[in-house]
């Protein structure tokens, strides 16, 4: 079994990307930077800003941060995000997400300028994304992009199996492998046998957000097992694949933590890195 190591292939390629904003930065004498918005004090989003704003600092990536009260009003948001979308020296902004019930999260995606969509999530980058045109891709389903070509995995004419199908993970994942030339079953939560086409998969991409809900006995010898879920257990990050059941029969797979996750935030820095050069491009 090859472990795909994201925490790995991510500091090599942060390091890559760090030289490259080193020499850009010398260049154009402009550093690029990322606005964090983050809504309340959710211990699980409070750890990924902190995760990302490492990650910045790591790379040469300036970062602000907006920490608001949990019952911000949508109108102060939508302020902020209109102030942020015209300040020159803000590259890319990200809506920390998941945000308060009261606020409504996919009209505060689409109000950030799609030019500092640095999470990808705005509906005309997906749109793009869809259409198959060159855009911001969605940090999470780049990231699984970037480490599976980073170990020579060509899905072309695999059968890959995606369960899960949010606009942030399951969906743009798909099309993302479909684009690459794998044929595509999502799968769902309405869906009635899931092991029978994940037994079919030769390659499975996990993003459902029930732990351990990938077994062996679902997984057809030798095939690739990318984990995105991230849940908490007695304080511990566990994944949606049972990493130990499955590492005997897997050809390949993601350990949680340590696989996806890094991908995601590097991905992240190279969206805001695209958006910085565009930037730079049109003279802002
Ligand atoms: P989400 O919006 O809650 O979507 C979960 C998806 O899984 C839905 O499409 C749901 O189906 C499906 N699902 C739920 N239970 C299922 C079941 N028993 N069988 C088959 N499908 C099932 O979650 P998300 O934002 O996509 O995130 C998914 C997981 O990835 C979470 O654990 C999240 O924390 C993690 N995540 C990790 C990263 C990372 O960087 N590692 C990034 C983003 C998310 P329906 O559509 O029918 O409800």
């Amino acid at each position: 079994m090859i472990l795909l190591d994201g925490k790995l292939i991510s500091k090599k390629r942060n390091l890559i990307l760090k030289e490259k904003i080193e020499e850009t930065n010398l260049r154009y004498k402009r550093t690029p930077k990322l606005a964090i918005i983050l809504v309340g004090d959710n211990p699980a989003s409070l750890s990924y800003v902190k995760g990302k704003k490492k990650a910045c600092d790591l790379v040469g990536i300036k970062h602000e941060l907006f920490h608001l009260n949990k019952d911000v009003s949508e109108s102060e948001i939508r302020n902020l995000i209109n102030e942020l979308n015209q300040d020159t020296h803000v590259d890319g902004i990200l809506l920390q997400l998941p945000l308060p019930n009261h606020l409504n999260e996919d009209a505060l995606i689409d109000l950030i300028s799609q030019e500092k969509d640095a999470d990808g999530f705005h509906v005309i980058n997906q749109g793009y994304l869809y259409q198959k045109k060159k855009t911001i891709y969605p940090a999470t389903p780049k990231g699984i992009m970037t480490l599976l070509k980073s170990y020579d995995i060509d899905v072309k004419g695999m059968h890959a199996v995606v369960i899960g199908r949010s606009n942030i993970v399951g969906f743009p994942v798909a099309r993302l492998l479909m684009d690459q030339g794998a044929t595509i079953t999502v799968c769902h939560s309405k869906t009635k046998d899931v092991a029978f086409h994940t037994l079919n998969a030769d390659i499975i991409v996990v993003a459902a957000g029930k732990v351990h809900m990938l077994t062996k006995t679902m997984v057809k010898p030798g095939a690739i097992v990318v984990d995105v879920g991230v849940n908490r257990v007695d304080g511990k990050l566990v994944g949606d694949a049972d990493f130990d059941d499955l590492k005997e029969i897997c050809s390949h797979i993601t350990p949680v933590p340590g696989g996806v996750g890094p991908m995601t935030i590097h991905s992240l820095l190279e969206n805001t890195y695209e958006l910085y050069l565009k930037h730079i491009k049109n003279g802002i």
